[in-house]
């Protein structure tokens, strides 16, 4: 059978990236895709480029995510303004989220949050336990575990239940699935979710800033390609051994885990629509970046080298062919990708996987090694619910 790639509903929300700081950030990931994108100076949102961009979107429901880089950098008097742009916009927004490292985190800035979107979806990004956080330094190669731990108090403090994001890389391996699980075990009851997002960086070549941390960034470039990226095995296996603490621990009852959650929403048949997640119902082409430098795009993860591909524009039809011309683009090259599902028996389980991973596979010749990879969480997911 041909297998296509599925779609959400035409009135599913869009989801909104806003770049408000495009990839400046207070730290220096190593992984991070952001950072490597070419912008051309620095700029950053403000309420008039805000209410500009939420314009674009008339006629179209959003969920709007405030992205970075950093988006906390933006400061407390113009992320106001920013809110304000929202919150008085005329377009449908479904909802409001943020995506932050959290070290600028303070008390002041929750009550900035909550006197415009008291339900703001917090998401944290943190690697976990000491040595699993190492690849998140700042620019001065100084380590930023204990910042993250204390925006988690402060959110917990607040009566936050953030999502935590962690990006399973190199830093990974010296730290066991079990040292890694027991932090999140014991704030069980304040965050909403753990996502274990890999590191699949073999073939890219980072944007080398003049700091501490990217001279440690360009060292970690060896003739193999990035030494922070992790094998898909190695990937599948962690995830498959978080999972079975989570369920042996209770932790299920708590927060959702990714991508186990999805996979089990596409074993009973209950899938829902994901972002973060390779196994979810995730649609690329529902995602839209809008960058500080007046220009859209399609998803941030997906574009080749470009920061935006067009103007933002309050002519209604400009987000339509914006939709329109990345729906085509990607049907083309999913075509491609997707002969090798015809005929996979986990197509329903696994969903042929998001675009830049498939493609970073197929460049660095890893697709035999990723399909066993998602076989095995998949394997693994099944023989705990069935
Ligand atoms: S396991 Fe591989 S071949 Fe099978 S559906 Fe997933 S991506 Fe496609």
């Amino acid at each position: 059978m041909i297998r296509e790639k599925q779609h959400p509903a035409p009135d599913t929300p869009l989801i909104v990236l806003l770049k408000l700081a495009g990839e400046q950030c207070n730290i220096n990931c190593t992984y991070c895709f952001e950072r490597r994108k070419p912008y051309e100076g620095s700029a950053r949102f403000d309420g008039d480029l805000t209410e500009k961009a939420l314009k674009t979107f008339a006629g179209h429901p959003v969920r709007v995510i405030l992205h970075g880089g950093e988006p906390l950098l933006v400061g407390k008097r113009r992320m106001a303004e920013i809110l304000r742009s929202i919150y008085a916009s005329e377009v449908d927004v479904r909802g409001v989220g943020i995506q932050t490292n959290g070290l600028l985190l303070d008390p002041e800035w929750i009550g900035l949050f909550d006197e415009y979107f008291p339900e703001l979806d917090w998401g944290l990004s943190f690697d976990g336990p000491g040595q699993a956080n190492s690849n998140r330094r700042d620019h001065s190669d100084r380590e930023t575990h204990d910042g993250a731990v204390r925006a988690l108090k402060i959110l917990a403090d607040h009566g936050k239940r953030p999502g935590v994001i962690s990006v399973i890389n190199s830093a990974h391996v010296d730290v066991s699935p079990v040292e890694f699980f027991e932090p999140f075990h014991r704030v069980r009851d304040v965050i909403s979710g753990l996502s274990l997002v890999p590191c699949f960086d073999f073939t890219v070549k980072p944007r080398i800033w003049n700091s501490q941390s990217g001279a440690r960034i360009l060292q970690m470039m060896s003739v193999n390609g990035p030494e922070w990226a992790v094998s898909p095995e190695f990937y599948s296996q962690y995830v498959v051994s978080v999972m079975r603490e989570w369920i042996a621990r209770g932790d299920w009852r708590h927060y959702s885990l990714e991508p186990v959650v999805n996979v089990v929403g596409n074993i009973t048949g209950n899938s829902r629509i994901a972002r973060s997640t390779t196994f979810g119902f995730a649609d690329e082409n529902h995602v839209v970046t809008v960058y500080p430098n007046g220009r859209m795009g399609p998803h941030d993860r997906i574009e080749n080298g470009q920061v935006g591909v067009m103007d933002l524009s309050p002519d209604p039809s400009s987000i339509d062919r914006l939709l329109e011309n990345t729906r085509t683009t990607h049907a083309a090259e999913w075509k491609d990708l997707l002969e090798r599902c015809n005929g996979c028996s986990y197509w329903e389980f696994c969903r042929g996987g998001e675009l830049h991973e498939r493609r970073e596979m197929r460049k660095s010749d890893r697709e035999d090694e990723y399909c066993a990879s998602r076989m095995e969480i998949i394997d693994a997911v099944r023989s705990e619910i069935e």
